[in-house]
Parts: C-alpha cells; structure tokens; sequence
C-alpha cells in the first residue's frame, strides 16, 4: 500500500469529498484524487483557500471540483442536510468520503485541560464526522463502490500524556470508524470504512504540536499519498473496518 502506484485514470467518474482540503494533508488529497480523474468536492471553513485549491486543480486540467465552505465546529444537522441535497441534485451520489479536518487542541495535562477546548476539539474531530457521515449515508448507498476513510493518529490508538482532547477524540474516530465498518458491511459489500493514521507528516498541524521540531524531518503530504489513492480507488475494495497507517512503521 505504501508504494502503491496509481494509475492515472484510477479515480475517473468518481465523485470524493474531502474535509479540510484547503491547506496541510486535505490539501493534497484533493490535488492528488483530482489528478488521478476525481471530481473533489472541497469541503472547509475558509473559503479563500478553497478557492485557491480550485484555482490550482482548474489550472492543471482536471475535472472542475466543487466548493462547499463549512465550519464544522459551528455546523448542525440542517447544514449537513443541506449539503447532502446539493450532492444529491449534482451528482445522485457518492464514491469517496475523506475525513481529514481536525484541530490539535492544547496539549495540557488533563488537570488543566480547558473544558470549552475539549468540547471544540470533540465537536470538529468527532461529531462533525459523524454528523456529516449520517447525512451521506444515503449518498454513499448509491454508488456501485464507494470508499470511506477516517483519520486517526498514533495517540488514538495508544494513548500518551497530554495529549488530551485530541488523543481521546481519535480513539472515537478509531471506534466510529470501527462501528460504521460493521453496520455497513452488508449483502452489497459497496461502502468500505477504514481508519488512516497519517503518521508524522510536514503541515501546520505538526508544527503546532512539535515547536522544537525541525520540519524537514518529516515527509510533505505529498510523500503519504499512495495509500489515500489506493483507498480510495478500486484495489481497495474488500478493505473494511481496518487500522492502517500512511507511512510504514
Ligand atoms: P492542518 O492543521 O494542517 O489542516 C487541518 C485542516 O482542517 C485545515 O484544512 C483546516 O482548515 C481544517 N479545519 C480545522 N478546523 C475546521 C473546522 N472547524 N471546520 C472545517 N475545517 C476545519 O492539519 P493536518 O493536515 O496535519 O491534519 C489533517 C488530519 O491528519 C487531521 O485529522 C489530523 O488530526 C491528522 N493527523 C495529522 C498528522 C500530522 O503529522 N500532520 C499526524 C496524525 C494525524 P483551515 O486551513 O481553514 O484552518
């Protein structure tokens, strides 16, 4: 999986949606699913990158994505509602689901954790996914093969000190991931659900959570995406309910 190489048709006809994608690993996705032939629907909370990732998948050739900006920390169900009609009267479904915004919170000792900042981090990293995922359920339904993917962490799936948060919320995207795995595997076998843990990877995100770090030392987004193509393309398929990680450990 991690040296996977994409044909360059490997995502033609499929409609992906992506969280995040106007900076850091979302970003990339979106270029890199649109370049293997998707049409991405860029799904974040400030519009002017949006518009800059479209600009920049337009310029390139590629088939010409959608701009949906959400707040996924302010968002409610009509919103998700909302975005699931204009999904369905554009396109009639959905092949590919990326979950990848999220927000680091503090790293504090627990002790002292700010409760309004537990609250934001679970809203973006938990609740939001799975409100958006419950609205395109039916989305999803209509496609002959459709791919989900959550992105998880090294500290949601073995805890560390003062993590906080944004630990406890990856271990509930571990388990939501896990959960929707089991509830959609069905006769159809159409919608796989699999959790991705990035691994250290080049984006303000790290930066915030490593200052001391020296950004060279990790991979740009780009190096990890030979398994965001391949989970989301067709030799994935019979992949379901699994923990994996971009990078090899
Ligand atoms: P970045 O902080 O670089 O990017 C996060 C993205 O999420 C941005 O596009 C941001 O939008 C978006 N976002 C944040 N809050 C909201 C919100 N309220 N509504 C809508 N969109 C929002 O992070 P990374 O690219 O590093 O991380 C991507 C994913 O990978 C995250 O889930 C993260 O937890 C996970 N991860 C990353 C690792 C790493 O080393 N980088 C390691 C392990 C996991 P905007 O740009 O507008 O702020």
């Amino acid at each position: 999986m991690h040296d996977y190489h994409a044909p360059s048709d490997l995502l033609a006809d499929r409609i992906i949606l992506v969280t995040g994608a106007g900076s850091g690993i979302g970003r990339v996705a979106a270029k890199t699913y649109a370049a293997h032939g998707a049409t991405v629907i860029l799904v974040g909370r400030t519009t002017s990158k949006l518009e800059s990732v479209y600009d920049e998948i337009e310029a390139a050739g590629h088939p010409k994505p959608a701009i949906v900006p959400l707040n996924l920390e302010g968002a409610v169900v009509k919103d998700y509602d909302e975005l699931a009609m204009v999904i369905e009267e554009n396109f009639g479904r959905l092949d590919g689901l990326l979950h990848n915004a999220g927000i680091l919170g503090s790293r504090t000792p627990l002790e002292l954790y700010d409760p309004e900042t537990w609250n934001q981090v679970m809203q973006v990293n938990v609740t939001a996914p799975f409100l958006l995922t419950r609205a395109l359920i039916p989305l999803l339904r209509q496609s002959a093969d459709a791919s989900v993917i959550f992105t998880s962490s090294g500290v949601g799936r073995t805890a560390k000190a003062y993590w906080g948060a944004y630990a406890v919320s990856k271990f509930a995207t571990e388990g939501l991931s896990q959960l929707l795995a089991d509830e959609l595997d069905d006769d159809r076998h159409n919608i796989r659900v699999n959790a991705l843990n990035p691994g250290a990877t080049r984006t303000n995100m790290r930066a915030h959570a490593y200052p001391a770090e020296s950004p060279g030392n990790n991979p740009p987004p780009e190096d990890i995406m030979p398994i965001y193509l391949y989970l989301m393309g067709r030799d994935s398929q019979g992949i379901n309910g699994q923990q994996l990680d971009a990078q090899p450990k």
